[in-house]
């Protein structure tokens, strides 16, 4: 049976003298939720940089119960916030967090075929989960044949990164293959929205935790296809990577969006910027848009990098970098 929660029975307590902890995680350490509360975790883990601070509170959120609780919790008591994926495309500050990272999990790392009516026509439709992680959606339509997103084999982030992100390679982005997606509100009301009435553009989507939005799944249109061949360019995706990325050190991808009509590793490379070091930061001398994390890079490490890659472009290019890699702050 589902528990249902409501912020009506929730009473902020009182906070004692020499009591260390916020007083709304008190409060939320007393409420029955299902999801899992982690206190003062470590951030190192949820980003493929290995880099950040510790979180004060961080939720495992596994149903939508628990989500449409917490959501209208947090702008109540207006609690810093921020939503994660895999991290794969997140700068986390080596400073402490001193709100809730929300980190779905459980019931959105579902994978459901949509049926038709009619048995002899498949209609190559899934819903899938926000945390369903990119990797296992491509291997899955493999199996089905189903052909379009085998790009996500490279991408190490979650069907709700990807949405959010737009993500995208080899020519295709997510948004192609979207035909609706269910997200909540601040409010923690679900909607769900047709990709066109929808804005998408190059690695942006107006879904996103940072705009008060939190995809909860999405549903996909694929093409039907022969699963040797879906198969066939999942590898050479794959290999693709192997050969032009530093696939084996931690980073966050690309961290500049390619400006119109050309290319930010074009760019950077031409400036002389390949390998360039600070503190254990590095731009890869195998990519140069992707800044590798040596070992004990710091956020900051990261962030001069990036300062400087801007400002040298900048100057011999007249060109500005607007960076892809999403800095953990606050959401709406
Ligand atoms: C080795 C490597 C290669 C990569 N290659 C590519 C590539 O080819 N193409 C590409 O586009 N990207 C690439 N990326 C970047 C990254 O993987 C994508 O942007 C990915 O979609 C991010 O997903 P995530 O789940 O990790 O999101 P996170 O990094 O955790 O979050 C990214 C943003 O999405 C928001 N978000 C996450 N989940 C939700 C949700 N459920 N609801 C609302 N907002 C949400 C976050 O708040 C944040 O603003 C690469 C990264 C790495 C490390």
């Amino acid at each position: 049976m589902l528990t249902v929660l409501s912020l009506q029975n929730i009473n902020i307590k009182e906070k004692m003298p020499g009591e260390e902890q916020p007083e709304w995680l008190e409060t939320l350490e007393e409420t029955p939720l299902t999801s899992r509360l982690r206190r003062k975790e470590s951030l190192k883990r949820f980003n493929t940089w290995r880099i950040g601070g510790v979180a004060e509170c961080l939720i495992d959120v596994v149903n939508v119960t628990d989500l449409s609780f917490l959501l209208p919790f947090i702008s109540k008591y207006r609690i810093p916030w921020f939503i994660l994926g895999k991290g794969s495309n997140l700068l986390i500050p080596d400073s402490s967090w001193p709100g809730i990272i929300l980190h779905l999990s459980g019931e959105f790392k579902s994978w459901e075929p949509l049926e038709n009516n009619n048995p002899s026509r498949k209609n190559n439709e899934v819903s899938a989960g926000a945390a369903l992680a990119d990797v296992t959606f491509a291997q899955r339509c493999v199996t089905q044949g189903w052909s379009g997103m085998e790009f996500l084999i490279g991408i190490p982030g979650t069907i709700g990164g990807a949405v959010a992100m737009n993500a995208g390679a080899h020519g295709g982005e997510t948004a192609e293959f979207l035909m609706q997606a269910e997200w909540m509100d601040m409010e923690g009301n679900l909607h769900t929205s047709l990709r066109d009435d929808l804005e998408f553009r190059y690695r942006f989507s107006e879904l996103n935790g940072n705009y008060g939005k939190i995809i909860t799944r999405a549903v996909f249109k694929l093409q039907q296809d022969d699963p040797e061949s879906v198969e066939k360019k999942l590898l050479e995706c794959q290999q693709f990577r192997r050969d032009n990325q530093p696939c084996n050190q931690p980073s966050c991808g690309s961290v500049f969006k390619n400006p119109p009509g050309d290319f930010a590793a074009r760019l950077i490379e031409d400036c002389g910027l390949k390998a360039k070091m600070c503190g254990d930061a590095q731009i890869s001398p195998i990519h140069a848009n992707f800044i590798v994390n040596l070992g004990k890079a710091s956020s900051a490490d990261i962030l001069a990098l990036i300062d400087t890659v801007r400002e040298t472009v900048l100057s011999k290019h007249s060109i500005y970098l607007e960076p892809e890699v999403q800095i953990l702050q606050s959401s709406v």
